[in-house]
This record gives C-alpha cells, structure tokens and sequence, in this order.
C-alpha cells in the first residue's frame, strides 16, 4: 500500500445539504459554544467599531480549558449575537466557525455523528438539499480545524 496515499472518507461520494431560509437552529441551541480565530476575533471588533480589546471585553468568555468563545444570552443561554427575528445580528461578519456549519470535524467523525447532527440541522438531506462535494466538504473541515484550536490570553499581545 502507498503510505501517501490518503485514505479515503465516508463522504467522499458527498453529502446533501442546503442552509434552509429562515431557519437559524443551529444558532438556537442553549449552551451552544462558538470557538472563534484570531482573525474572527478582528473582524468583529471592528465591525462593532471597537479595539480587539474593548470587544473581547464585552461580547467573549472563555471555555473552561480558556479558549475565547462568543458570551451567550443570560436568559435564554443562546448566542449573544442571536436576535428575536431569529437572525444573526452579525452575519456578515459572523465567526468561520458558524460559515462551517454543518461541517465541523466532531459532526463528521463517523455517519453516526452525521446522523446525530441531523437532529439540530433540518438542511442535512433535505428534499431541495444539493449534493455538496468532498473538496468543499475538506475546505470546511480545514477553516474549522483551525477556529477550534480557538485563541488563548498568551496569543494575544495586550
Ligand atoms: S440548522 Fe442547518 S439549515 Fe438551519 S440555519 Fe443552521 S445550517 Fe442552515
Ligand atoms: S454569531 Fe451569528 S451565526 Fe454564529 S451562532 Fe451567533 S447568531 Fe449564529
């Protein structure tokens, strides 16, 4: 056997799926944890016009292993960023790690994982849903890697 040769995943054939309008379950989900990048973490302070310092301040909390993540609403435990037209109030700008959704590495461990995702994601074999290819699959698989390995206070310069 070649020892370069990768070797092949269950989704290599691809996976149906299309973001549903107006569905927003994903972010709905009490306790929900956001990891976010270095570079989502930029993106948002300036999109509130903030310095990186004054926003994490405010809209971020930490994990228990100290990773940043997004604060989440004190009532009703859902992302801070969720609003009651059940849209994010950032999406332009939201974290990669919600663009990668549903293709997150724990999602896709096995077909069980995949199944279980299923049960929050209403898009995941859709009717209408599209066939979605192993090279798009891979590209999320990879900006998600990074946004879980998510930021500490020692890789941040303040
Ligand atoms: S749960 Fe799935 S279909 Fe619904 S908004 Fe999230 S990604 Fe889209
Ligand atoms: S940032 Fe936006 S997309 Fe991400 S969980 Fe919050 S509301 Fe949802």
């Amino acid at each position: 056997m070649n020892p370069f040769k990768k070797r092949r995943k269950w989704w290599d054939s691809g996976l149906k799926f299309s973001c549903l309008p107006d569905c927003g379950k994903c972010c709905n989900e009490p306790e929900g944890i956001v990891y976010l990048s270095l570079k989502d973490m930029s993106r948002l302070a300036s999109y509130h016009n903030l310095s990186l310092n004054e926003w994490i301040k405010r809209d971020c909390r930490k994990s228990s292993d100290g990773r940043y993540i997004l604060k989440s609403n004190q009532e009703k435990k859902i992302c801070i960023y969720f609003n009651d037209d059940l849209n994010c109030d950032v999406y332009d700008s939201k974290p990669d790690q919600c663009s990668a959704f549903p293709w997150w590495n724990e999602n896709l461990v096995d077909k069980n994982s995949w199944e279980k995702t299923k049960e929050i994601c209403p898009g995941i074999d859709h009717p209408k849903a599209l066939i979605i290819n192993k090279k798009t699959i891979n590209f999320w698989i990879e900006v998600d890697k990074v946004s879980e390995k998510g930021v500490k206070d020692s890789e941040l310069s303040f």
